[in-house]
Parts: C-alpha cells; structure tokens; sequence
C-alpha cells in the first residue's frame, strides 16, 4: 500500500540489519522502498543492495554537501551506472546552503550536470533543497525547458508558491517526518501545501534515518514508519489512510517505473 520514496538504507546501523527492517516494512504494508546515493562510492553499494532485495529500488547520484571528494570523472560514472538494473533515478541531488562552508559555483555545476544525464538516460530526478530554493528553481526551470526533466522534490522546504511551480511542471513533492512534529511556523505552511496540492502530485518517504515521525522522534528513522506521516498528511487531506497510500503508491510507480 505505501512506498517509501526515500529512505538511505545503505547507511552501516541500518544495513546491518537490512532484513529486520525490511520485515518490519513489509508488516507496515510497504511494498516498495528507494535508497538515493550521496556519491559515486555509495552509488555503486547502493545498486548492490536493490539487486539483492525485490522491493528495493536505487537512485545513482552525488549529494551536494558530499563534495569533499568529489572529481569530474564521477558524473560520467554515474551516467554508467545509471543504466545498471534496479536504478530508478538520479539522486540525490540538489543544492545545499546550510551546511558552512559550501562552494555555491561546484555545487550548481555538480547539480546541473547531473540534470542532464537524468535527461539522457530518460530518469527522474530526486532534489534536495536546503535554504538554496531560488537556486534550485532557477535551475531546474532551465532545464525543464525542453520537457524532458522530471522528478520529486523531496522534504518540501519551499514555499506554496514554488510548490505550485513544482507541479505546474508535472513535480511530485513529499514531505518527511516532521510534519507530525509540534506545529510550528514551517509546519503550517507544510499543512497548507498539502491542503491544496492533490493527493495525484504527492509521494510518502521517511528520509531515514533521520526526521522519524512521531512517536518515533528522536529514534532512528526507518520505512516502516511511513504510515504515520501517511496518516498525519491524509488527515489534513481530509482522507482515508487506505486511499493516499493507493494514490501516492501509483504515483510512485508512475514516475518510478517501478
Ligand atoms: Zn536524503
């Protein structure tokens, strides 16, 4: 009934117990998980992983605030991998302006590069915005011009006005936990997006293992725990629990191929 759209399963305290916790997302009715890549390295384990489990599903990407190590050669690797079988998507990609110090003019590069190997390979993008929204809609509206560009924003942070421009441009956009969290500023405006964005244009993710919803918070994270940031989004949606998992399940299946 539910797919989480993101969850890093690679990461060592999770993959350990890779088998608990994939049990654990089946009893949680979760049919079908994406692991996104941060690097070239964890690209490569990644896809090994989805290889090896039916519901898991890999994105190939390098994260904007993994740039450490990052070398030009890694984007044409990641397009090689791209076509490996159980990829899904490039991602995660994006901006970053919150982790200090960042290199603003590497991480546009590294992102715009990556859009257009989504665009080779015919793959949705997964983007990652953190206080780097003007950026990222600047960019991802260059190159959506030709059509070809398609994906998910995940952990909406932006506001209803570019999550209109999101879906004008056939954007899916997901929220994590926090939305379950202590209603704050950020939280009212997350409520008011998902008000007014129809169930057609959403996708459920935990982003494990961080951002766990309540009564998980503080816990690590982990796919199983989706149902409840289902239920807290089909609450404001004024719905079943059953019919957003059916609706955002097909979504997932439709810009995933999966
Ligand atoms: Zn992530």
């Amino acid at each position: 009934m539910f797919i989480d759209t993101h969850a890093h399963l690679n990461y060592p305290d999770i993959a350990k117990n890779i088998d608990d916790v994939l049990a654990r997302a089946r009893d949680a009715a979760v049919e079908a998980v994406i692991i996104p890549a941060t690097t070239y390295k964890t690209s490569i384990e990644i896809i090994e992983l989805a290889q090896k489990h039916e519901m898991l599903f890999a994105a190939v990407g390098i994260h904007p605030t993994e740039l450490k190590d990052f070398e030009e050669s890694h984007l044409g690797k990641i397009e090689e991998l791209a076509g490996e079988s159980k990829v899904v998507a490039i991602g995660e990609i994006g901006l970053d302006y919150y982790w200090e110090p960042y290199d603003r003019d590497l991480e546009i590069l590294v992102i715009t590069e990556q859009l257009r190997i989504a665009k080779r390979c015919g793959l949705p993008v997964i983007l990652h915005n953190r206080k780097s929204t003007d950026d990222l809609m600047r960019i991802v509206k260059e190159e959506y011009e030709d059509g070809k560009l398609r994906g998910q924003f995940h952990s909406f942070s932006a506001g209803p006005e570019e999550a209109k421009e999101c879906i004008e441009m056939g954007f899916y956009i997901s929220f994590t936990g926090n939305i379950t969290y202590k209603p704050n500023e950020g939280t009212y405006i997350a409520y008011d997006i998902v008000k007014n964005t129809a169930a057609e244009h959403l996708l459920l993710e935990t982003d494990t293992p961080y951002l766990p919803p309540m009564p998980y918070r503080g816990k690590q994270n982990e796919p199983a725990y989706v149902k409840h940031t289902a239920a807290k989004i089909a609450e404001l949606k004024e719905m079943s629990v059953e019919e957003l998992g059916r609706i955002t399940t097909e979504n997932a299946k439709r810009l995933y191929g999966i």
